[in-house]
């Protein structure tokens, strides 16, 4: 599965401690993160990212274009709800992407690791079936 891990400034340090957790299983996984949060997770934990662009310039974008392609199956996304953010659009119309392609969208750490462990235990599989579908756009 591919996984896109962002977290806002005050919420990094969640995400690092949440990637720590569980490592053993977001190894198993294909893992994409904007780019500050990424290169955080890997220097705390080694896991191999592909890191985009930082959120601010972009990264949230980014990821949403894999999403719009059924590139993305699982956005794990640490907002902070009590700061305003620069790139205010971009995050929404990544959450709107989420919504409109029925993508598992975790917006907080309780969400998240309900997530991660249903991942585990083989919750998500209906993603790939829907995987092994054509682009509509095909
Ligand atoms: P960052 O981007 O991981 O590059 O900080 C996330 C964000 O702030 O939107």
């Amino acid at each position: 599965m591919k996984i896109a891990l962002i977290a806002h400034d005050k919420k990094k340090s969640d995400m690092v401690n949440f990637s720590k957790a569980y490592q053993p299983i977001l190894e198993k996984h294909q893992l994409f993160a904007t780019g500050t949060t990424g290169q955080l997770i890997m220097d705390a934990t080694g896991l191999a990212i592909h890191r985009f662009q930082s959120g601010p310039l972009g990264g949230d974008q980014q990821i949403g274009a894999l999403i719009a392609n059924n590139e993305m199956d699982i956005v794990i996304f640490f907002r902070d709800p009590l700061a305003a953010q620069p790139h205010e659009p971009d995050i929404i119309a990544l959450l709107r992407l989420c919504d409109v392609y029925c993508i598992p969208l975790a917006t907080n750490m309780g969400t998240a690791e309900i997530l991660i462990r249903g991942l585990e235990d083989g919750k998500l599989q209906w993603r790939e079936i829907i995987n092994s579908k054509p682009n509509n756009n095909d």
